[in-house]
């Protein structure tokens, strides 16, 4: 560590970047130093918030957008002051309750940044810097180096926040990332389409279609055809006591949770007061479990969890509905098998769930929305391939991120925790589990920025500069 300050490198500039980024700037002190590392092209949006179809929508109300936990209206109070109170890609006026286009959320970030960075700008040093971080390791001067396409920074701190990994390579006719560049491009109007998976990336895949006017057949398949449920308004609030069985097994938690859904029906309440009632205590919940309840949850339940907690936008939803109405989109359960690709298309077959009978399909186009792959073992990144290779960190025992503590410090392959590597955000899904979204990783990034502060302090007072200090 300098006299001149704290140096802390933060690596990936979607949300959690920039919000662990912001909540560093309200908590440093004058002299300290940061660096926020981004591949792409903007620093703010990330990979949610960098689309430009305008009915790309927030699945979270506008109410609730707001980037830091002691202020969850400050996303609605930004756009009111900015939109001409205009919520949806300007179509309806602005509501708390309203869902608005991502592309707004991502200019609310774009600006927030702006306004963190120069509301600090005589105190603290911050370096925007548009590389791609290949490796991060030990520094000649006991730092961590940053190691960028072209050159290094020193810094004390790194913070990972690089988000999901993309879900697959590409192959000729096949994109296995649906958000590459290009994957809904260069279609025939009228061309069949196939898209393997049925959640909210699927949702926005279709979208994309249809605003581009695509006409023909899209099939989206997934094991269990299952699509993501309505956001309607709540009638009433919900609160769930769940007992101590439901704390060490996941199946008796499902039963108790079904039986507040059949409560809250009778009560006219509904279930999506019951889901979201389960916000608050499911990280406690989750963390709880033995690792073997968690392997069955993901097992079994996670596609009914998923669906029913992370819920189409109305206006989303009636899209959807109607592509479904007039046949253009079929939704079914079932496997496929990607035979050949023909001249006038690729073969696909797709054999229904439940049934021994296999149909063929020929499509112009497959698009993967699976979602993103989660295990980094066999990740193709120079980043985590280099931290991994040299046993700085270690994938989590369920395959859904990187292993880390619960204060974000990431574990070794030999077990021990990090004083100067931390990740946030989606990455640290497998401890975490409900870290996706905005509610719960703006408060992770308060509590990690304060976190880390405290222990570079600690740290300086353990090993004075220029001796080395303990990892
Ligand atoms: C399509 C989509 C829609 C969503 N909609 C909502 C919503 O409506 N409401 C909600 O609450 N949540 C939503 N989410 C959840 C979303 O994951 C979080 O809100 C949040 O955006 C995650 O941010 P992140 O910064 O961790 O990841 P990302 O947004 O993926 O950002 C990571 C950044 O790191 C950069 N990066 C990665 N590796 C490197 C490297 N080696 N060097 C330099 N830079 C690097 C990437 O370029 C990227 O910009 C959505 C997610 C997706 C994918």
């Amino acid at each position: 560590m300098t006299n001149a300050g704290r140096r802390i490198g933060v690596v990936g500039a979607g949300f959690s970047g920039t919000l662990v980024t912001a909540q560093l700037l309200r908590q440093c002190r004058p002299g300290d130093r940061i660096y926020l590392f981004e591949r792409g092209a903007s620093f703010g949006r990330g990979l949610a918030y960098s689309t430009e179809n305008p009915e790309h929508l927030l699945n979270v109300r506008a109410s609730n957008m707001g980037a830091f936990p002691d202020a969850p209206r400050h996303f609605h109070d930004w756009l009111a002051t900015r939109s001409g109170e205009r919520g949806n890609a300007g179509a309806e006026p602005l509501h708390p309750d309203s869902f608005v286009a991502r592309q707004q959320y991502g200019a609310y970030l774009e600006d927030l940044l702006r306004q963190a960075i120069s509301a600090r700008a005589s105190e603290i040093a911050v370096s925007l810097v548009n590389q791609r971080v290949v490796d991060v390791r030990e520094g000649d001067a006991g730092g961590l180096l940053i190691v960028i396409d072209a050159g290094a920074h020193e810094v004390d701190a790194v913070v990972l926040a690089t988000g999901n990994p993309p879900p697959d390579e590409s192959t000729p006719g096949y994109f296995g990332d649906p958000w590459a560049p290009g994957a809904v491009d260069g279609l025939p109007p009228d061309a069949p389409v196939l898209l393997i998976g049925t959640g909210l990336t699927m949702v926005d895949v279709v979208l994309s279609l249809l605003r581009r006017g695509h006409a023909g057949r899209i099939h989206a398949v997934s094991r269990r055809g299952l699509m993501p449920r309505r956001h309607a308004p709540v009638a009433g609030g919900w609160s769930i006591e769940l007992s101590a069985r439901a704390r060490r097994s996941a199946l008796a938690a499902c039963r108790e949770v079904r039986a507040n859904v059949d409560l809250a029906a009778r009560s006219g309440v509904g279930w999506r007061a019951v889901i979201d009632a389960l916000r608050p205590v499911t990280q406690d919940l989750w963390r709880g479990w033995p690792l073997a309840e968690k392997r069955r949850f993901l097992r079994h339940l996670r596609p009914w969890w998923d669906v029913h907690r992370h819920r189409m936008a109305p206006s989303v939803a009636d899209a959807i509905s109607e592509a479904v109405d007039r046949g253009q989109l079929i939704v079914e359960a079932g496997r496929i098998r990607i035979e050949q690709e023909r001249g006038s298309g690729i073969a696909v077959r797709v054999k229904p769930r439940g049934s021994e009978v296999a149909r063929r399909l020929t499509v112009d186009r497959i698009i993967n929305c699976t979602g993103p792959r989660s295990d980094y073992s066999s990740i193709r990144d120079p980043l985590f391939e280099a931290l991994i290779g040299r046993g700085t960190i270690r994938p989590d025992a369920l395959r859904l991120g990187i292993d880390v503590a619960e204060s974000g410090a990431v574990i070794g392959r030999d077990g021990q925790i990090s004083d100067r590597i931390f990740a946030l955000g989606p990455v640290t899904k497998g401890i975490f589990w409900e870290i996706v979204a905005v509610p719960d990783i703006r408060a992770q990034c308060e509590a990690l920025a304060g976190h880390i502060l405290r222990t570079l302090d600690r740290r300086a007072v353990r090993a004075p500069e220029g001796l080395p200090a303990p990892r």
